[in-house]
């Protein structure tokens, strides 16, 4: 059993988060439940709601609070995360975390509050060169990086063969600039509000994906 069950990811967009939150959830058997992710599946759909999200997302603005407390809240008491989770992207501002405070008080949420809230520290100079040179495999949902993690026969995804490769609609200079005003005014203020509630912890994520997961599994204990 892990030191910790229930972890929060904290970081600048194209710290890591979610590609350490995927290792740790392999490493631990738990699931990784990505803020980003539960919105774009919404969008997916084509829906209103997904068409109101989409414009968010493309603006690097974040969506409604209510809306992602609940998106979040429903996916944490869900019987396969029953165990632990880990949660990338959420809370993502003051707002946020007080409200989830409140939910985490509810009797749904006894022996599951969240025990860890894990930073990863990287410089704004990595955050451009690693957040445009990404991109995915949408058949297998597997992402690479032109320099830092390239597939291993080019054009070829490692995992599943596809051949056709996405990039997100937001990884744009234009957006990463504006996730990264709203990064330093909305999210960053929860680093000391963790901070004094003893939950946060350091880890810097400047180094390679294996020495960064590294890292990550001494602060764990898995
Ligand atoms: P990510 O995949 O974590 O980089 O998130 C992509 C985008 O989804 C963000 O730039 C926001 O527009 C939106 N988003 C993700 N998480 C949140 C959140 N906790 N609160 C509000 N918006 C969010």
């Amino acid at each position: 059993m892990a030191r910790h069950n229930r972890i929060v990811l904290l970081g600048p967009p194209g710290s890591g988060k979610g590609t350490q939150g995927a290792i740790l959830a392999q490493n631990m058997g738990v699931h990784e439940i990505s803020a980003g992710d539960l919105l774009r599946t919404e969008v997916k759909t084509g829906s209103n709601l997904g068409k109101e999200i989409a414009e968010c997302i493309n603006a690097g603005h974040l969506v409604s609070t209510d809306l992602i407390v609940r998106l979040m809240t429903q996916a944490f008491l869900a019987p396969e995360n029953e165990n632990g989770f880990i949660s990338d992207g959420f809370p993502r501002s003051i707002e946020q975390a007080e409200i989830f405070e409140k939910v985490q008080q509810q009797t749904e949420f006894t022996g599951k509050k969240v025990d860890l809230v894990l930073l990863i520290d990287v410089p704004d100079s990595y955050i451009l060169e690693r957040i445009l040179g990404r991109f995915q495999c949408p058949s297998c949902g597997t992402f690479y990086h032109d320099k830092f993690k390239p597939t291993k026969v080019a054009g070829v995804c490692d995992i599943c063969g596809g051949k056709e490769f996405a990039k997100r609609a937001d990884d744009t200079e234009e957006t990463v600039v504006s996730r990264l005003r709203v990064y330093r005014e909305a999210t960053a203020p929860l680093i000391p509000y963790y901070e004094k509630q003893g939950l946060l912890v350091r880890v810097d994520g400047t180094g390679s994906i294996d020495a960064v997961s590294e890292k990550i599994k001494e602060i764990v204990g898995y």
